[in-house]
């Protein structure tokens, strides 16, 4: 009884902690943000990475001295990174177990484990104790969800059940978690019946809340874990008269999220973000992370496999915190056109999506695949010939202006697959063979 009212305690006192980096999180001058990553990174070095095997030799070393990891390297080193000594077989075993029961509450050895929704290779395993998340959702709940004297209800529409926001059900927010497994009319009649006030959601799951019409009146939408395309975000806004904020958030970690002039800002406070730039000019790159939160499984030096795109233009808001203009989307979802002389060339899946939004509006919707030299058009449409023609033009026209030869297309009409799926509309699937220089160098910035 004493040991459960302690811990619950210490766990509202990392909530408030949270909440209060959260709530600092936009106020920083850019001298004072350089100043707090070097002093975190530093607690980091000293109050975590030297429990773990893998770090420890690497001492009170800058950050450039530690190795950039990319998932297959994070997971091939899983044991020795850990703070916690857990195997890689362990962690996995007790996650799928969790997955097939759609039970998430058990620990392992007082560790939460979650596999990230990866949609190729083997997916990412993660570890949290229940101070890192009650400090986590205090973090997220100060940056996104307003505090009224009523109680809120929230309604979570998530691909598996997060226990981040659980952590902080309460007085002034209550969080009710909708499974995307069941049936869709199932989960939307028990959305109509909470009559949430905010919904956070992945954007294609937003859409399709949008398009049933469901009587409910939110004053909050937050669209999450997908890249929010325009016309989704219209149809949504429009549905629902509020505007879509965005969080930016992976298993990996939260990395940024909408302020009140809907930019979205990295949270550079918690999290040391370099560029590993994809195509400089237009200030496309993939984030190279340093958790400098994390304390059961250190994420330093992590590379994601997204493209963000910067946004140079200072924001109204006056943030030191870096602004995007969009999450585009991963780099292995760039297409491969063919250039004149025979070489192959990415074409971003953000350029791709801008393309298709010109086709006609017989096309109410669509997927793009790559599989080596052809690309599979999945068409959604009651005019197959019109919207057959208009797809492949404004492909073509995309091809012509980057000076590239289109890939022969395959359509098919029809498109098929689960809400718990994430969704790419526009997805590389196998690339086609490339030669060595048709790969970009590293540069880290
Ligand atoms: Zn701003």
């Amino acid at each position: 009884m004493i040991s459960s009212f302690v811990r619950s305690v210490k766990q509202l006192g990392y909530f408030l902690y949270g909440y209060a980096n959260g709530w600092r999180s936009a106020r920083y001058s850019h001298v004072a943000l350089a100043r707090l990553q070097q002093q975190r990174f530093r607690r980091l070095k000293l109050r975590v990475l030297r429990h773990s095997p893998f770090y420890a030799a690497l001492g009170d070393q800058p950050l450039q001295a530690f190795p950039v990891m990319d998932k297959a390297a994070f997971l091939a080193n899983f044991n020795d990174i850990n703070t916690c000594g857990l195997s890689l077989a362990a962690c996995q075993a007790h996650a799928l177990q969790a997955e097939q029961q759609r039970d998430f509450t058990p620990l392992l050895n007082g560790v939460a484990v979650g596999l990230s929704s990866g949609t190729s290779g083997r997916r990412g395993v993660f570890l949290t104790r229940p101070q890192e998340q009650a400090e986590w959702a205090g973090y997220i709940i100060a940056k996104n969800l307003p505090l009224t004297l009523r109680r809120q209800r929230v309604a979570l529409l998530l691909r598996s059940n997060n226990a981040l926001y659980e952590a902080s059900d309460g007085i002034l927010l209550s969080f009710r978690f909708f499974d995307l497994t069941l049936p869709v009319a199932e989960w939307q009649a028990q959305l109509a019946a909470f009559q949430p006030d905010i919904v956070i959601a992945p954007a294609q799951v937003l859409g399709v809340i949008a398009a049933a019409a469901l009587n409910i009146t939110p004053t909050k939408i937050i669209s999450v874990a997908e890249v929010l395309e325009p016309d989704v975000r219209q149809r949504i806004e429009q549905q629902f008269s509020c505007r879509v904020n965005e969080i930016y958030q992976c298993t990996e970690g939260y990395l940024a999220s909408t302020c009140r002039f809907g930019r979205l800002h990295l949270n550079e406070d918690i999290v040391i973000i370099e560029k590993h730039w994809t195509d400089k000019a237009s200030g496309r790159f993939s984030p190279v992370i340093t958790d400098l939160r994390r304390r059961t499984l250190p994420l330093v030096r992590f590379k994601l496999d997204d493209i963000l795109q910067l946004d140079p233009s200072p924001c109204p808001c006056g943030s030191a915190l870096t602004a995007l203009k969009k999450i585009e989307g991963r780099c292995d979802d760039s297409l491969w056109f063919l250039t004149h002389s025979g070489h192959w060339q990415p074409v971003f899946p953000d350029v791709v999506r801008r393309a298709m939004m010109l086709c006609s509006e017989v096309v109410s919707d669509y997927r793009i695949q790559q599989h080596g030299s052809k690309l599979r058009v999945f068409l959604q449409t009651t005019q197959a010939d019109i919207a057959q023609r208009s797809v492949e033009g404004a492909l073509q026209d995309l091809a012509q202006s980057q000076q590239l030869t289109l890939p022969q297309l395959e359509f098919t009409l029809q498109i098929t697959e689960s809400l718990s799926e994430k969704c790419r509309r526009v997805a590389c699937l196998h690339k086609p063979v490339l030669q060595p220089s048709e790969y970009r160098e590293s540069t880290y910035d």
